[in-house]
């Protein structure tokens, strides 16, 4: 979708009607990015605590690799990675033979909320504070806002949105989302996505993540209160961790002959500042199969890596689409990330935190919503959130 469709679609009037016997409550759906339990702990949150408590809290997992794209996709269309198609925030495109993001809505091989929503004729909305995600998710959404790149007409509605690396970009975003809640009842479904900047600075013990989450919660508060209909359908896509040590595993492997024909992170994004690409998992493309054994055998060596698993164990232990991952899957343990550096290895200054492995997928899943009997044991995974919302 270019810019011109995207504000089109921001400014055009509502042309769906709710169906009203079927869809009498509104639903928020809320992708707290980087918002892994340890933050949720930590944190007082006194609105989202009591909806735990009266409604349904679960500690779940995420979608692995632990990174945003993958998990995005899997909680909006209610489905794991092997079914949507969505790995990573990059893969090797095997057509340009380069490395790509993946952030094309065509990647997505399952359909969202939102094309869910309007085949039943319900209107959706798409918020959120990073741009990739409206070109990953936004069809099928009659609203589309994307605080990164807001249209003209939102600007002057919300005045200029916050910087992308900053916390207050989440504040903006809740406050467009808490007008629409007031403003356009005809909006059957939000789906809310913030960014993870804030977790990617500051661990949660510390005053700026208490503030930025603190700050967060007064936005649920004030959603309830102008929505009282509405009901709160919350995860998150991965944690946070302080990270130690990078590996370039193109020339850790090249270093010890056995050249690669690529090694991809799967975190790498267009928001170098977070994370510069870093995350805890690679992809590993290798120039000939008979090379499997030796590269396998020389990365699970080095410092750091937890384990190699060869595509079709990958693909079946961490429910991924064995097309869209690497002939190898490197795993890193808790202190270390893969990615492209100058060198083969680095240690990383004392502030980095990332995330990707899987000591980042234990998320907090919340649902507030008195329509529905839930029951805890249905929910296990993040994409479980949306599972049961509506039918194809
Ligand atoms: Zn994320």
């Amino acid at each position: 979708m270019n810019r011109r469709d995207l504000l089109r679609l921001s400014v055009a009037a509502p042309s769906l009607r709710l169906s009203a016997q079927s869809h009498k409550r509104r639903i928020v759906v809320i992708m707290m990015d980087g918002f892994g339990l340890e933050y949720y702990d930590a944190s007082a949150m006194p609105t989202l605590k009591r909806w735990a408590v009266e409604g349904l809290f679960v500690r779940v997992q995420d979608q692995m690799p632990s990174v945003t794209n993958a998990n995005n996709a899997s909680i909006c269309c209610g489905v794991p990675a092997s079914v949507h198609g969505i790995t990573g925030n990059s893969y090797f495109n095997r057509r340009t033979g380069r490395e790509d993001f993946m952030e094309d809505g065509r990647l997505l091989l399952a359909s969202t909320l939102f094309q869910k929503a309007a085949r039943h004729n319900v209107v959706s909305g798409l918020f959120t504070s990073k741009k990739k995600t409206v070109s990953l998710l936004s069809a099928g959404t009659s609203v589309a806002v994307a605080a990164e790149t807001p249209s003209p007409d939102v600007v002057k509605r919300y005045g200029t949105a916050p910087n992308i690396y900053s916390a207050e970009i989440n504040y903006w975003l809740w406050d467009v989302v808490i007008d629409h809640l007031a403003k356009r009842k005809d909006v059957g479904i939000l789906y809310v996505h913030t960014t993870d900047y804030p977790m990617h600075m500051h661990p949660e013990t510390s005053a700026e993540s208490r503030t930025h989450l603190a700050t967060l919660d007064k936005k649920l508060a004030e959603a309830a209160h102008v929505a009282p209909d509405a009901a709160f359908y919350l995860s998150a896509d991965h944690g946070m961790n302080r990270k130690t040590r990078a590996w370039d595993l193109d020339k850790a492997c090249f270093n010890r002959g056995v050249p690669l024909r690529l090694a991809i992170s799967a975190e790498r994004d267009k928001y170098p500042k977070h994370h510069r690409g870093l995350g805890g998992v690679a992809w590993v493309y290798l120039r000939q199969p008979q090379d499997a054994e030796r590269a396998g055998g020389l990365i699970e060596k080095l410092a750091g890596v937890e384990r190699v698993l060869t595509r079709e164990q990958a693909a079946k232990e961490f429910d991924l689409m064995p097309e869209r991952i690497g002939d190898l899957v490197v795993t890193g343990d808790r202190d270390t990330v893969f990615g492209t550096l100058d060198r083969e290895t680095e240690t990383l200054p004392a502030a980095y935190r990332s995330h990707g492995s899987r000591y980042e997928m234990r998320v907090p899943l919340i649902i507030r919503d008195e329509t529905r009997k839930l029951n805890a044991t249905e929910y296990r995974r993040n994409f479980d959130l949306t599972a049961g919302l509506l039918t194809p």
